[in-house]
């Protein structure tokens, strides 16, 4: 839907006008490698515990849930405590329906007018969009050609602009490209160092790591949230849509210090989390080995598909391929129509996305039935354009 369907006589905002709507197409297609999904779907075993739990809630449905949802946030606790080693109590972490909301709490309660957030492009393009609703002005620092973060160029502009925000997502999307820790510590030293533009003298400007994809780093790699204690205006956000297989439940959370998670409870919605939504993470969170069980298998896919990538040639040059740590791969670099190679691979029945900067698509990682399909369909179309 475009701007256009909104009469004029509706007094939309004024900076919203000639905005449409964010997201990928829905398109249905054999092969969707798109929006970043796990294409493994929760086990019957999940399903039937799900069901279990909203039908033991479903008869308190006539009250609101628990505003604070403490058995979930105590269940976060423990699913991260295994998956990073790192020990929170349930006061220090937060949920919300997706990491989408995580993020637009954050910038809710630390964005305003008169305020910035900056961020590090290429990079995740809702954060323009939370920016932009919440009147907080966005910024970027543009990432080396690699995709690695320019550092100095970095700290420099946390100092000179002063952002309320700094938002640095790990592994990054649409590349992949992890932040190492020396680097998140270099950050985290400037933000100490930084005031912040509009808010009171002595305030720092909080530092957001997205770790929507952390799961499927190389096994080994530290998480941000190892950074956690002594810094009390870190903030990692983290979500069940990926690793976890749970995109259409919408469930993400956040662990940072209490001020911070006291900060968004002010601004969140109340009952925000409904009763259903906490009841089937419950159920979900008690089958994590089984729902993170094809993670391994996606980082191994990732690697051979970067492999084989790198193995194919556009106009006579070998393609390029992004590093990544997370399940999709960013590709090409020098693709001159990448929209008509989009295309071509629809026609295929593949749907891949076109994100990015110019000359480059990204691909998720499927099925090895679904990656098979995608591989023929490349070499196809790399044939032909
Ligand atoms: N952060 C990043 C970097 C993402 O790519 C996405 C989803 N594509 C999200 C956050 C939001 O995910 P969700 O709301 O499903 O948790």
């Amino acid at each position: 839907m475009s701007d256009d369907a909104i009469p004029a006589v509706l007094p939309l905002r004024n900076d919203l006008v000639g905005e449409t709507p964010y997201g990928a197409p829905q398109l249905d297609v054999p092969v969707c490698l798109n929006v970043n999904e796990n294409p493994y779907a929760p086990s019957d075993a999940v399903a039937d515990s799900i069901a279990r739990r909203v039908r033991d809630i479903a008869t308190m449905l006539n009250r609101y849930p628990d505003r604070e949802h403490i058995e979930l946030r105590k269940a976060f606790a423990r699913y991260l405590a295994g998956e990073s080693g790192v020990s929170l109590p349930f006061e220090q972490l937060w949920g919300a329906n997706g990491s989408n909301e995580i993020m637009l709490q954050l910038f809710q309660a630390f964005g305003g007018p008169g305020r910035t957030a900056l961020g590090c492009d290429p990079t995740y393009s809702m954060y323009p969009e939370y920016a932009r609703d919440t009147f907080t002005t966005w910024r970027v620092v543009h990432r080396r050609d690699d995709f690695t973060l320019d550092v100095n160029a970095t700290v420099d502009a946390i100092i000179r602009t002063r952002p309320s925000l700094v938002v640095i997502t790990s592994p990054n999307n649409p590349t992949g490209t992890p932040l190492p820790m020396d680097q998140l510590a270099i950050l985290l030293d400037a933000c100490r160092k930084a005031g912040v533009e509009g808010a009171a003298e002595g305030t720092h400007p909080v530092l957001v790591v997205d770790e929507a994809y952390i799961e499927f780093r190389d096994p080994g790699t530290p998480s941000a949230l190892t950074m956690l204690a002594g810094h009390e205006n870190l903030a990692v956000s983290r979500t069940m849509s990926k690793a976890f297989a749970f995109a259409g439940a919408r469930v993400g959370y956040l662990a940072a210090s209490r001020g911070i998670i006291d900060a968004v409870r002010i601004v969140r919605m109340p009952y925000h989390l409904s009763a259903l939504t906490q009841a089937a993470a419950l159920a979900a969170l008690e089958h994590t080995d089984e729902l993170l069980a094809q993670v391994d298998h996606l980082r191994r896919t990732r690697g051979e598909t970067a492999h084989w990538l790198a193995t194919r040639r556009y106009h006579g040059r070998p393609l390029r391929v992004a590093e990544s740590q997370s399940n999709f791969l960013l590709f090409g670099g020098g693709f001159e129509d990448r929209e008509r190679i989009f295309d071509e691979l629809l026609k295929r029945g593949v749907l891949i996305r076109v994100v990015g900067p110019e000359g480059w698509l990204r691909v998720c990682m499927g099925t090895d039935e679904e990656m098979s399909r995608f591989r023929a369909a490349l070499d196809e179309v790399l044939a032909i354009v």
